[in-house]
């Protein structure tokens, strides 16, 4: 830090949904004062997308058109000066590839902030609870598999549609429920069962109902390990 101006510069892509992207903010600048100390809080630049749009073309499968949208917003916050880049959602890493691809800035992958804190851990079957495109698609189960070895367990078939269901009637809209609370942990017990040795919540909102109290085994939460994981970029050093 030179002039006052910082070194690094994060960039946030968020809306989806806000309810979570307010966890990040509070997340990133709790960790970053923890660090340094006194009134210091982290340099960031949020970019917070309307979702309603975005919701939209991922349940008519319009990937490409969300892509589009997050280059714009990536576009954006590299214009206004942003050094990293971050997307804060699970799901939308679907086009991640397509979003590195047109902005040449470092990226932070949310699967991989992840998967190194569960291979730091040494776990090698996990749980994994999102949205029905992180739990049934590829990208997300492909890249911890293949960076990190890990095998995943998702819940079947009923418990998915239920898990879903409810991230996109309730927790996105900021509604918590002793109900909804109550069926994420009995889908807990079940994914442990089926070998799960840890649970990740996989989807930024899960956080927002349920914490490591309600699951049988470890959590990884994606949003703070992603928060950590940001933080660690824009203080590389340690006791800074
Ligand atoms: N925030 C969620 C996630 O982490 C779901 C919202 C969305 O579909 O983008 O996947």
């Amino acid at each position: 830090m030179k002039d006052g101006s910082p070194e690094e510069l994060l960039g946030i892509i968020g809306g989806m949904s806000w309810e979570s992207t307010a966890s990040y903010y509070r997340e990133i600048n709790r960790r970053y004062n923890e660090r340094r100390g006194g009134h210091h809080s982290a340099p960031i630049l949020l970019y917070s997308v309307d979702f309603a749009p975005i919701e939209a073309m991922q349940r008519s499968g319009n990937w490409p058109g969300t892509a589009r949208t997050l280059i714009s917003a990536a576009e954006a916050l590299q214009r206004a000066g942003a050094t990293v880049l971050l997307l804060a959602t699970n799901t939308m890493h679907l086009v991640f590839g397509e979003l590195t691809q047109a902005v040449a800035l470092p990226w932070i992958h949310i699967a991989d902030a992840t998967g190194e804190a569960l291979s730091r851990d040494g776990v090698k079957r996990v749980g994994l609870l999102g949205t029905r495109f992180t739990m049934e698609q590829q990208f997300y189960r492909d890249r911890l598999a293949e960076r990190f070895g890990l095998e995943v367990v998702v819940p079947g078939d009923d418990d998915r549609r239920t898990i879903d269901e409810t991230i996109f009637s309730e927790l996105v809209h900021g509604r918590f429920t002793d109900k909804s609370k109550d069926r994420f942990r009995s889908v807990m017990k079940r994914v442990v069962t089926a070998g799960a040795e840890a649970m990740i919540f996989g989807c930024t909102e899960i956080g927002l109902l349920v914490g490591p109290e309600d699951s049988p085994v470890a959590v990884y939460d994606t949003t703070t390990l992603h928060a950590a994981a940001a933080v660690d970029r824009l203080l590389p050093e340690k006791g800074e």
